[in-house]
């Protein structure tokens, strides 16, 4: 048997990349100290904040929220509202939304759902159909639900009066992040990429990602090993091949080099503190239409929905 780092009880997991075996609860232990590590080193949070914490129901955020609640007994002042937004994508949805319930219920932590019928008018179905239908569906569903889900977030997050709005963004997804705007020479997301997002906009809640230095296998083990519910139903609409690509290079390369993701992290935070010269191009108009923020004119959000209500009123030109 091998026994724990720390504690000499039976190991039940093994970090390639620092050489610890641990046990069950030292792992959680870790995990958790971890995450704090991460708040403290980047100043994500402040005793003061109202933070919406962002909970799909999925794997990774129902780990952010049981996280947050617990070290937030150290943050005393700091409170914490459950914010899921429902896409309206049907058989996929249904589960994770109980289970964001039922979790924020069982933590005593409030828990408001906003879908995008109400805030936009039309379910997410409805908007890949209707783009479908008309053969505008130029990038893959990931983007388009992305845009619109990124600014219903915003939305939730000012409505619940949230100073901080955290998201369950984790090692391998931004390490994937970070290559991905490399690979696509997008030095503005580059910049936008990181474990905090500053309040570029009077209208923007700032963003944060507690959960950035831990690799996706080490929130798999901690939701199962807090008994927290696994959301089997896969998106039907998840077809993001550059990100798949990339995602599949990086976990080649961790087999024989651990640290790979990790050192991922640490370039983009070292490119992005050498050219903070470049974050004025980041400055952020006021959408002409919605009043959220936005690099053009018109938001993104706003530019999809003026193309939709034009095909349902019939007055759109081809
Ligand atoms: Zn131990
Ligand atoms: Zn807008």
């Amino acid at each position: 048997m091998t026994k724990c780092f720390y504690c000499r009880n039976q190991a039940v997991t093994f970090r390639p990349y620092s050489g610890e075996y641990l046990c069950k609860s030292c792992f959680l232990k870790s995990v958790e100290r971890k995450v704090q590590r991460t708040i403290n080193k980047y100043s994500l949070l402040e005793e003061t904040d109202i933070v919406a914490v962002a909970v799909s129901g999925g794997k990774d955020s129902l780990t952010l929220l049981t996280i947050l609640n617990k070290l937030e007994r150290h943050f005393h002042e700091t409170k914490l509202i459950a914010v899921t937004i429902d896409e309206g994508i049907k058989n996929y949805r249904e589960e994770s939304l109980k289970f964001a319930e039922s979790v924020a219920s069982k933590l005593k932590i409030p828990h408001k759902v906003y879908s995008f019928k109400k805030l936009f008018g039309y379910d997410f179905d409805e908007v890949i159909s209707i783009l479908r239908e008309h053969g505008l569906d130029e990038s893959s569903p990931c983007s388009y639900c992305g845009i619109l889900r990124r600014a219903a977030l915003n939305i939730a997050a000012k409505d619940v009066g949230a100073t901080k709005l955290a998201t369950a963004h984790n090692l391998d997804d931004e390490a994937q992040t970070v290559i991905m705007n490399f690979l696509r020479a997008d030095y503005i997301r580059a910049l936008r990429t990181g474990p905090r997002l500053e309040k570029i906009h009077a209208g923007f809640i700032p963003r944060v990602k507690p959960l950035i230095e831990i690799p996706e296998r080490e929130i798999i083990l901690y939701a199962y090993f807090s008994n927290l519910p696994l959301h089997t139903q896969t998106c039907p609409y998840a077809q993001d091949a550059f990100r798949n690509d990339v995602r599949a290079f990086l976990n080649k390369m961790e087999l024989t080099r651990p640290e790979v993701k990790y050192n991922i992290l640490r370039i983009n935070d070292r490119l992005r503190s050498v050219y903070t010269c470049l974050e004025r191009e980041l400055d952020l108009n006021t959408c002409i239409v919605c009043g959220e923020p936005t690099a053009q004119e018109l938001c993104k959000k706003c530019e999809l929905l003026k193309i939709l209500d034009e095909i349902r009123a019939g007055t759109r030109k081809t």
